[in-house]
């Protein structure tokens, strides 16, 4: 079925009848998470009052979301996993409310008209829930020694977040943490206050440009909060104090990283940056949105590829899950690209060497990166390195300067919104003027290794 969907989407974008409609009709179908997010309403923005507690990990918080209703609201749902909710209102007046599986069920006093903008408050505390994955990883709330880090890809902003929990549905965020005065507390865009409140600090952080859910971010713990410019921007840093020393050199790029990537692929997208390093068990990087956080003391590569998603992922985000290769491949190829402008291996050798992996390694060329079939695989290895020699195979058939060129409109065209690869697909034939449905076909769709001619 996902297989067919997916060439369903290629074939409309070879024949340039990906009309919006049926774009909007695919994009509010997630196969991966069906229970997460709705279509039933659009969050312009989230205001978030969240105090920690450390004596027992929990938080008490208090949601304000604004949103615009694509049709008749008798009720609604948002998604929230855990945490015992205490009020809920609609445009003020107190609502009723019922816990589902992963859902907050609201039925406002009176229903919503079709378009109306609306506003819920929820009040909610507890202690939020690491959350495991379909392939075993961690996200969610994860507690540290000295705090917690809260990360969301995918689903796992609703640990902490009443939201809708789907990347099609962006919205600006005023994030407040308050937690003890010798903590600090980090999330994404602007830090625009910090209130000592007694014994309590208040960092307010405000991320104008729309977000994905997802990429919201939490970090609480020791540290210096360091502030700077960076590239011209405001930029917020902390790392955690047993990892500060090691991760200063690496991080000391990010300018000129930021640099390296805006000259190619345009003005870097948001209002600030910055990078959060925590000692927290996730084995990850993430994408976070302004502002990356590392799980480790990241390496070059490492903060070369989350900052590529700023602009691949972030800015232009997915409208669904299986599109992951819009993420991933495109930040790995950065990755490649800029070895290849540093002195180190060209894309095009690192290519060539990948390619040399035998068909029969069907884990190193499945799944296909266009369609990786199960949530499980999101993260496969064939969504990143597969998924960055598509991009590199586009580039050996159309050359380098049509294919930059691609890339800087794709982050152009669709800054700040949503786009799926049949419209990658249709800007890169635009583009090159070529007919690039076979390609695509034999990189993205076909199981096992892809033949390289043509
Ligand atoms: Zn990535």
């Amino acid at each position: 079925m996902i297989i067919r969907l997916a060439r369903c989407v290629f074939m409309l974008a070879v024949l340039g009848l990906l009309a919006a409609g049926v774009a909007t009709a695919e994009a509010r179908s997630e196969p991966f998470f069906p229970r997460s997010g709705t279509d039933a309403y659009n969050v312009r923005h989230y205001g978030v009052d969240l105090a920690y507690r450390p004596a027992n990990g929990s938080i008490v918080a208090k949601t304000k979301i604004e949103a615009a209703a694509r049709q008749r609201l008798r009720r609604f749902s948002l998604d929230l996993v855990g945490l015992r909710v205490t009020a809920v209102s609609v445009d003020g007046a107190a609502a009723e409310y019922n816990r589902g599986r992963g859902k907050l069920k609201i039925t406002p006093p009176t229903p919503i008209a079709q378009h109306a903008a609306f506003t819920v408050v929820v009040e909610y505390r507890g202690r939020p829930r690491r959350i495991t994955d379909p392939d075993g990883s961690s996200e969610g709330w994860n507690p540290t020694p000295d705090g917690a880090v809260a990360v969301g890809e995918p689903v796992g902003t609703a640990a902490w977040l009443p939201c809708n929990n789907t990347p099609a549905d962006k919205a600006s965020f005023d994030i407040r943490l308050t937690v003890p005065a010798r903590l600090r507390a980090v999330s994404n865009g602007r830090l625009r206050g910090v209130q000592l409140l007694g014994s309590r600090r208040r960092y307010e952080w405000r991320e104008r440009k729309p977000m994905a859910t997802y990429l919201a971010l939490i970090d609480i713990g020791k540290g210096k909060l360091l502030y700077g410019k960076t590239d011209g921007l405001p930029a917020w840093t902390l790392v955690d104090p047993a990892q500060a020393r090691q991760s200063q050199r690496v991080l000391a790029k990010l300018g000129e990283i930021v640099r390296f990537e805006s000259g190619l692929f345009g003005p870097y997208p948001f209002e600030a940056l910055g990078s959060v390093v925590d000692d927290v068990p996730l084995e990850y990087a993430l994408e976070t949105q302004t502002r990356p956080i590392y799980a480790f003391v990241p390496d070059l590569t490492t903060v070369v590829h989350e900052t590529a998603h700023q602009w691949f992922g972030d800015s232009v985000s997915l409208k669904r899950w299986p599109n992951i290769w819009l993420n991933e491949g495109f930040a790995t190829w950065t990755e490649w690209y800029y070895a290849e402008r540093h002195g180190g291996r060209s894309a095009a050798q690192t290519f060539h060497r990948l390619y040399r992996v035998p068909a029969s390694n069907t884990a190193f060329w499945d799944p296909p990166s266009g369609h990786p079939g199960q949530a499980k695989n999101l993260f496969a290895t064939s969504t990143y390195v597969r998924g960055a020699m598509a991009l590199e195979a586009l580039r050996l058939k159309i050359g380098t300067k049509p294919m930059l060129r691609v890339l800087r409109r794709w982050a152009t065209r669709y800054r700040d919104g949503n786009a799926d690869i049949g419209q990658f697909i249709e800007l890169a034939e635009e583009v090159s003027g070529q007919r690039l449905g076979a390609l695509f076909q034999r990189w993205l769709w076909a199981r096992g290794k892809p033949p390289i001619a043509g």
